[in-house]
């Protein structure tokens, strides 16, 4: 789907900053953060704007954000798959503490966590560490 297409589909009119934000994360291989973001757009980046842009996309369910080491957020595209169901489920981020980078995982669906009576789940991020498989192929090959 190209970004015109999905903003058609969730009845969201195609602003120049949603249209450049949807392409960027479209081309993004990881998760990219507010600074990745906003050179790649240079003199079209306007933080208000690109606060309101990013928040307009993650209530339609377009994207994600993804806080991994405390410090960074940073954005992806939901996943887009007519065969599975129209749910998006909650899948894992995986943080290397080597290199610094962040991934979605979408094979690895979240489990659901069951709270007690009265609690009612909004969200649930789930970030697992350790060190991606180029950092262990680089420590092998030492
Ligand atoms: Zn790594
Ligand atoms: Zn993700």
């Amino acid at each position: 789907m190209t970004p015109t297409e999905i903003l058609t589909l969730y009845h969201l009119r195609k602003t120049p900053t949603r249209l450049s934000i949807l392409e960027y994360l479209q081309i993004s291989h990881l998760p990219q953060s507010e600074n990745e973001i906003h050179k790649k757009m240079q003199d079209s980046y306007d933080r208000i704007t690109f606060y309101r842009t990013i928040q307009t996309l993650m209530e339609a369910g377009i994207i994600h954000r993804i806080v991994a080491d405390n410090t960074t957020v940073r954005y992806a595209l939901n996943h887009y798959n007519s065969q599975l169901d129209e749910q998006n489920h909650d899948h894992v981020h995986f943080y290397c503490t080597k290199c610094g980078k962040v991934e979605c995982m979408e094979e690895v669906v979240v489990q659901p966590y069951h709270l007690p009576d009265g609690y009612k789940i909004e969200e649930c991020n789930v970030v697992v560490k350790g060190l991606c498989r180029q950092c262990i192929i680089k420590d092998h090959d030492r």
